[in-house]
């Protein structure tokens, strides 16, 4: 007699919930704007405490005892202020200009480089005064055009995570969507994109999802949106025509790697809808780290399984002024050869960007 056993039902696993910090700043000034209004209305509707600060610069009096304790409540921590500095940083290699409307971000990746150029300033500042931000990416338009200027706007955060409290991706898109020369640009972890999904864009914004082996996701990214609920919202986002796009970031050379990123690029394969492999980019990055930020992962994740061994890597000089150490010549030829080839299997169409 045959015995059948029934098959364990799979475990539902809950969507990554959007975030929601546990206390905010306001600058006095950021409450004459629109945005900083609705920021305030939003902070009192889901009861967030909140505080008045001077500057956003300068919050000295967060809670906690520890470094460490002082670090995880500075990433719950939103700060909303004025973007004072509009003079933008370059963002070579993927545009020309890094568009500021936040810094910092909730993601716990082990390897982020926020970790060490937010220096004691880990909590997430969003900025209010977004039309003297446009103003001033207007004017870079302006000076390089006829060229195309190409604007990231997730440099120094990962704006999609914040959008459903700031709105600001929302306000770059409308704007670049009416710009004869100007493209806007991001990437993310987070699969909160249905406030973007209705917008008019004119096809001037591709939007990239971070992407990576399982083993570097599941080590390495807390606190970002599983890989499947990426890439459904990769799947959303093409639905909703803008060019789309993803960034391996960082490579990682691990026992496995091979095995690791075949699967990613199959992964890709199986669950991306038919539209959404047209005009398909791809960026890959590998993991580089300097010496301060690897004292200052080894501080804040001390059990993390992060490979930073100086000995096993190549120095390059960095654009901080300071050396960064990256994967020897031929592992850096073997990792960009094996991925290539099989985002070529997969996605014969596809562009590659860059590898870095
Ligand atoms: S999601 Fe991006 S910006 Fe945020 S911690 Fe991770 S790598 Fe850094």
């Amino acid at each position: 007699m045959t015995i059948l056993v029934p098959e364990k039902p799979k475990r539902k696993l809950k969507p990554t919930a959007p975030f929601v910090p546990d206390l905010v700043y306001f600058e006095p000034q950021a409450l004459e704007y629109e945005k900083g209004k609705r920021i305030m209305e939003w902070v009192k509707a889901n009861n967030i405490e909140y505080r008045m600060t001077t500057s956003h610069n300068r919050i000295t009096n967060l809670p906690g005892e520890t470094d460490q304790e002082k670090y995880r409540i500075a990433k719950r921590t939103l700060v909303v202020g004025l973007r004072k500095t509009l003079k933008f940083d370059q963002s070579k290699p993927s545009a020309e200009y890094a568009i500021p409307i936040s810094t910092g971000c909730m993601g716990h990746c082990h390897y982020c480089y926020l970790q060490t150029t937010l220096g004691s300033k880990p909590y997430i500042r969003v900025y209010v005064n977004t039309e003297d931000i446009l103003h001033a990416a207007k004017d870079y338009i302006e000076e390089r055009k006829p060229e195309i200027t190409r604007f990231e706007a997730a440099c120094t955060s990962d704006p999609v995570g914040l959008e459903h409290i700031t709105g600001s991706l929302g306000d770059l898109i409308r704007f670049m969507a009416d710009e004869e020369f100007g493209r806007l640009r991001f990437v993310t972890k987070y699969h909160h994109v249905d406030p973007l999904l209705n917008i008019k864009h004119n096809g001037h914004t591709r939007i990239r999802f971070s992407v990576n082996a399982e083993y570097v996701i599941k080590n390495f990214e807390p606190a970002t949106s599983r890989f499947e609920e990426r890439i459904e919202a990769a799947g959303k986002i093409a639905h909703a025509g803008y060019p789309l796009g993803f960034i391996i970031a960082p490579i990682i050379w691990y026992d496995g790697w091979e095995e690791g990123y075949s699967e990613l690029l199959e992964r890709l394969k199986e669950n991306l809808p038919q539209e959404a492999t047209k005009d398909l980019t791809f960026e890959m990055i590998q993991h580089r780290f300097t010496k301060t930020a690897k004292n200052v992962i080894e501080q804040r994740y001390p059990k993390s399984k992060l490979e930073m061994d100086i000995a096993k890597r190549e120095t390059k000089w960095g654009k901080w002024g300071q050396y960064k150490y990256v994967y020897p010549k031929d592992q850096q030829q073997a990792l960009r050869e094996f991925i290539t080839e099989r985002i070529f299997d997969a996605f014969p169409q596809a562009k590659i960007e860059y590898f870095t």
